[in-house]
């Protein structure tokens, strides 16, 4: 199977800069998951600190 994804943009990181980017991107006329992905290595936000927590 092949999983492979092309999009123009890939924003690392859903904190506020991360979201706060794709935010623009989509009032920029950016379609998410057709032109540009969101990704973050934790699965949900957790307290306290960055979006993510700390770890
Ligand atoms: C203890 C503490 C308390 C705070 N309290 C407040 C407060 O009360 N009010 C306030 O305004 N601010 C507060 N802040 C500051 C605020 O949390 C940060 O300024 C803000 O979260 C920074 O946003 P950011 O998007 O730059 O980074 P983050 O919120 O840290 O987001 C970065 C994201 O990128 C993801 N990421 C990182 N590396 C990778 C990778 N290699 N691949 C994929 N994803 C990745 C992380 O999982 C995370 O979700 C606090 C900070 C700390 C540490």
């Amino acid at each position: 199977m092949n999983n492979t994804r092309e999009v123009e943009v890939v924003v690392i990181g859903a904190g506020q800069a991360g979201l706060a980017g794709a935010y623009h991107l989509r009032r920029s006329g950016f379609e998410p998951d057709r032109d540009f992905v969101v990704l973050d290595h934790s699965p949900v936000p957790v307290a306290p600190g960055s979006s993510a927590g700390r770890r």
